[in-house]
């Protein structure tokens, strides 16, 4: 069995932008009580797991940097003592460059993370100001500069396109000085409206637009051809690294569909065939592990039939494509034969590639994953 992943989510954020769909509130007062419930739910579920090893943990959120070094300090004790973690690793915290100076930088450091995935979003103040984040673009360069101090060797930054108002020359410029700061990784997504955000509401009362497929096509495209020249590999359709080995390995057990334990209210665990999650709120959470009863909310056993189809939606993400090898181990069919048709079509339209046992989707392709994976 391949090591699996731990995924913390840390439910608080100084101010809501108004895109973000995570869970996460603005009561930091709630910070040292929900750090107990979360060492509680790790001492209540690990000693299931004995048997299996980690080599990735990633805490996420929300703003995990919101919390104290002591109180990080707690959670990485805890992870190392309660579970088999390999190491080396590959461990990454999460930080809204708005709420890190170069001393907390430094003893995430010494404790032991070593990969900062930094929420930069875009390099124009304005286009910051809209997305609502409360940072500028000199707290991203010195947010930077000073992970870099701090010894932090692989740094991510994460950007936002396709948004009301960017412009291919606005975002070139976002590009640019992201390209500048030599990154070893990048993730840039396009900006979705969903439900439940304040930006999906003032869509509904005429506020706000979001932009079509078609539209986003132009960001996308300048991404890509930027990063690539800059030396940057898209290994999934909004991932981009220096190397192979800078790839996001905890990010790639998602997508290959390899076991995580997620721990904090929302968070999901999947062992194949078996999916949970945990409530969506911190209330109910930290009344279960009140309790000591795990916060489980939903518990799934996912079909044959849906594990092949997430298996195909995500594989085709990756630029390395879909192993028909793996295909036939995992779930004992021929995908080639299975698909026959569609994948004739496809590759007529020239939407898909195969080269050996990998099918993958072409440059004409890469625009459309979503509707081709969706076609299987
Ligand atoms: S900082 Fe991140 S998690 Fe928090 S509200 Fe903004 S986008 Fe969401």
């Amino acid at each position: 069995m391949n090591p699996a992943g731990i995924y913390i989510h840390i439910p608080f954020c100084q101010k809501k932008c108004g895109y973000c769909d995570f869970y996460s509130l603005t009561r930091l007062q709630d910070r040292d009580n929900f750090v107990q419930a979360l060492l509680t739910e790790i001492e209540l579920v690990a000693p299931k797991y004995r048997d299996m090893t980690f080599d990735t943990i990633y805490l996420g959120g929300g703003t995990p940097t919101l919390l104290t070094t002591d109180q990080i300090s707690l959670i990485w004790e805890s992870m190392n003592h309660h579970f088999n973690i390999e190491k080396p690793g590959e461990f990454t915290i999460e930080a809204n460059p708005g709420t890190i100076d170069l001393s907390k930088l430094s003893r995430l450091r010494e404790l032991g993370w070593n990969r900062l995935s930094l929420g930069a979003q875009s390099f124009n103040d304005s286009d910051l100001e809209f997305l609502e984040r409360i940072h500028t673009v000199q707290d991203i360069f010195d947010g930077f500069w000073n992970a870099r101090q701090a010894g932090f060797t692989n740094i991510n930054l994460d950007l936002i396109t396709a948004f009301p108002g960017i412009t291919v020359d606005k975002f070139e410029n976002s590009l640019n000085q992201t390209i500048s700061l030599k990154p070893e990784h990048i993730s840039c997504y396009s900006l979705i409206f969903e439900k439940g955000t304040q930006f999906y509401n003032r869509w509904q009362i005429g506020e706000l637009e979001p932009m079509n497929s078609d539209e986003s096509v132009p960001y996308l495209d300048v991404c890509r051809r930027m990063f690539s020249t800059a030396g940057y590999t898209g290994y999934e359709i909004s991932n981009f690294a220096r190397s192979q080995k800078l790839r996001c390995k905890h990010n790639l057990k998602y997508w290959n569909h390899i076991a995580y334990l997620g721990f904090g209210p929302s968070a999901h665990s999947f062992i194949s065939p078996v999916r949970w999650k945990n409530h969506h709120s911190l209330t109910k959470y930290m009344d279960s592990l009140k309790k000591m009863q795990q916060p489980m909310a939903e518990e799934e056993i996912l079909s044959q039939q849906t594990l092949e189809f997430e298996y195909v939606f995500l594989r085709l993400r990756l630029r390395e494509g879909l192993d028909t090898h793996d295909f036939k181990k995992r779930f004992k069919n021929n995908f080639l034969n299975k698909y026959e048709k569609n994948i004739t079509r496809l590759i007529e339209a020239g939407m898909i590639e195969q080269n050996r046992q990998y099918l993958r989707l072409s440059e004409r392709g890469w625009f459309l994953a979503d509707e081709i994976a969706s076609s299987f």
